[in-house]
């Protein structure tokens, strides 16, 4: 039996599944990319919980698509080769070497370690780099940041491919240029970009702090709920530093291209994906397009 459901008597367990049940019907074959953070990802219990929440959603008919990143495990491996990281607004700077070391971690390991577990269950999980299928053309975005990429456009057939096979994508966040250049990109940009090209019902952040804070050193400033336009007029504002920086901008692209939703939540809270999806508990943080209908499980009618 799986931990979770211990200590629950069989009546209670029904009833968690019965209350999901306009959550599966409302969310059947909505498209939901799921950025899972390096900062979220260093645990391995929680490797495991996030493999069963995308196998589940994908069981109940929705379409997950993983976009992974990888600092703190890059960070140890360039640290063993006695490279010091460097960061510039939350962007890694890349020299070549480091260039290498991001590919090697993010494709070879991160992303293998995810298909690895999600197919546990059963033969979902196919790893991609954004470099496969022409998904990600990039350019360098400021030669001072080394081979950092920016994302110029994303070709989503090949996901649209193995979506239509019931496949479940997860991503490295490496893009290529045209002359085949591959360039390091924060996993967060492409979370977004990837989730405005396929029209996504949901980007969802897993992150390593609640939510998105209105004061970062003030626990009760947490942000249930914004939207695009405010999010715009805090940028800049010195509210948002760092790494939440791609993040925000991300949610923002994401809701422009053609996403309905985005939410940012605390990817240390095991099956935080399936609380958000199929519950009403309102957590973390939810943007919404300025004008979009409200699309979280948290604003359903109570059934
Ligand atoms: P991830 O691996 O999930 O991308 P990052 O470290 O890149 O993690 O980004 C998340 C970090 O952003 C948080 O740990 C937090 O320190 C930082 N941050 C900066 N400003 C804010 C804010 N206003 N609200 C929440 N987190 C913030
Ligand atoms: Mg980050």
């Amino acid at each position: 039996m799986n931990n979770l459901m211990r200590g629950y008597s069989p009546e209670q367990r029904t009833r968690a599944l019965v209350e999901a049940l306009p959550y599966i019907q409302k969310f059947r074959g909505a498209v939901v990319v799921v950025k899972f953070g390096g900062n979220a990802m260093v645990n391995e219990e929680l490797a495991l919980t996030f493999a069963e929440d995308v196998v589940l959603l994908r069981s109940v008919g929705l379409k997950p698509v993983v976009v992974h990143g990888g600092g703190p495990q890059i960070g140890d491996l360039l640290k063993k080769l006695g490279k010091t990281p460097s960061f510039r607004n939350g962007l890694r700077v890349t020299d070549e070497e480091t260039l290498d070391v991001a590919r090697m971690v993010l494709v070879g390991k991160v992303g293998r370690e995810i298909v690895g577990s999600i197919n546990t269950h059963g033969a979902y999980a196919v790893g991609l780099s954004g470099e496969d299928g022409g998904l990600i053309t990039a350019e360098i975005r400021d030669p001072s940041l080394g081979f950092v990429g920016d994302i110029v456009s994303v070709n989503p057939g090949i996901l649209h491919r193995l979506l239509a096979e019931d496949l479940i994508p997860v991503i490295s966040p490496i893009g290529s240029d045209p002359t085949g250049q591959a360039l390091n990109i924060n996993a967060d940009t492409v979370a977004g970009a990837i989730g405005g090209a396929l029209n996504a019902e949901k980007v969802v952040y897993l992150t390593d702090v609640p939510g998105l804070f209105g004061d970062i050193d003030d626990p009760d400033s947490l942000i249930a709920r914004t939207s695009v336009a405010e999010l715009n007029a805090s940028i800049g504002d010195g509210t948002i530093v760092g790494g939440m920086v791609p993040k925000v901008e991300s949610c923002i692209a994401a809701i422009e291209a053609g996403a309905r939703g985005a939410h940012l939540l605390d990817g240390r809270v095991p099956h935080v994906l399936l609380l958000e999806l199929f519950t009403d508990a309102g957590i973390g943080t939810m943007v919404v397009g300025d004008r979009s209908p409200i699309t979280s499980g948290a604003d359903l009618e109570t059934p």
